[in-house]
């Protein structure tokens, strides 16, 4: 009897526990809802107005040359600003609801960085100091390429033109730090730990009207944290900021060979995939079908295929030694390929694929 007793009581607890976390959720998520519909109703309602205002101004042939280019421009940059808020939100609401992926492949930051600040040079002329070398991480590309852009981007946006950004990066044991620092408005120094909550802005940000959400770095604080490690800005307002992060560092020596099962029954396809593979170092299986690489002790980081197998099939097949990614060609059957590579592919789009 007291056994049973104290067998529900137990079983109370726990249910009176699940209970209180589910409603700290569900008000959490409430809070979520009202501080989204608040930016909502601000952030959306301005630009909208600016939008409809040019756009009856036009329509009616109030404007003429010059000013009716500029209405133009004031419309497009403005729905420009309705989709990146649209954009961030979405984004919100994939990281509120554990829906953020990130995969693991081995990533070079060096490279990655050299393609983000190319890719904001024709806005200004960004400094990058790095080392010669490597500097892997593992992790998602797209998503830190996603965290530089931001980074990279706010510091653009909240300086002046003529004033200097500077990105580096450099090797701490074990890890590699990025800064990325301007000398632009700066964040008031009570602010600074705030900065990386949803939804906050800097109120110098406000004050100058520079456009934004407060969305940006919360997200870049949630992938940096899911690659295990950290970002923090240092800043004082009028005087510019610098934001570090910190991932850990993997031995480069670890990236390669990576194993990959090739499974192409063209022989001449096969070869020269084999091929392109083998001279950038890769550890190549060759098979005709899947079976034949099914019972392999060694794992294989990628499989391509193409032919009849389809994706699931294949996972199956392999069970404990399912490869971390399957590359499916033209024709291979079934839809849950990781990446799928059109044919004819150039070898830099097959390396893309098996995520290099
Ligand atoms: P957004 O820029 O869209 O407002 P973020 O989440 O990227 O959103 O940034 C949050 C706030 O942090 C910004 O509104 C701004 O006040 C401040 N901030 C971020 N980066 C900088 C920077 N480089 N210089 C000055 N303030 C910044």
């Amino acid at each position: 009897m007291t056994n049973e007793r104290e067998d529900l009581a137990a079983r109370l607890a726990a249910s009176i526990g699940e209970l209180e976390h589910q409603r700290a959720l569900v008000l959490q998520l409430n809070a979520l809802k009202n501080d989204l519909i608040a930016v909502l109703a601000h952030d959306i309602k301005g630009p909208l107005t600016s939008i409809i205002g040019f756009a009856e101004l036009l329509e009616e042939g109030f404007l003429e040359g010059d000013a009716a280019s500029d209405a133009a421009k004031t419309i497009r940059t403005n729905a420009q600003r309705l989709a990146t808020l649209a954009n961030d939100v979405l984004e919100l609401s994939r990281v509120e609801h554990g829906q953020l992926e990130i995969a693991d492949d081995c990533v070079n930051v060096a490279e990655l960085l050299d393609g983000t600040i190319e890719s904001h040079a024709g806005e200004r002329a960004i400094a990058l100091d790095r080392p010669g070398t490597k500097a892997i991480v593992r992790g998602d590309k797209a998503r830190l390429r996603q965290v530089f852009d931001n980074l990279i981007g706010n510091a653009l946006k909240y300086s002046a033109q003529d004033e200097p950004v500077a990105v580096t990066l450099e090797s701490e044991t074990g890890v590699w730090v990025i800064t990325v620092r301007d000398r632009g408005i700066g964040i008031p120094a009570a602010e600074v730990e705030k900065v990386f909550d949803r939804f906050v802005r800097g109120s110098n940000a406000r004050k100058a009207k520079i456009p934004g959400t407060g969305i940006g770095l919360f997200i870049v604080k949630t992938i940096v944290e899911r690659h295990g490690g950290t970002v923090r800005a240092t800043s004082a307002a009028g005087e510019g900021s610098c934001f570090e992060v910190r991932l850990p560092a993997v031995d480069s020596s670890a990236e390669t060979p990576r194993r990959i099962a090739l499974v192409i029954r063209n022989a001449d396809l096969r070869r020269f995939v084999a091929y392109e593979l083998r001279t950038r170092r890769y550890s190549v299986r060759e098979a005709e079908a899947v079976n034949e690489i099914a019972g392999d002790t060694r794992r294989c980081d990628v499989v391509v295929v193409d032919g009849d197998a389809n994706p699931e099939a294949i996972r199956e097949l392999l069970g404990d030694g399912s490869p971390l990614r399957l590359v499916g060609l033209d024709g291979a059957r079934g839809d849950a390929w990781d990446v799928r590579l059109p044919q004819p592919f150039l070898v830099d789009e097959l390396l893309d694929a098996i995520g290099r």
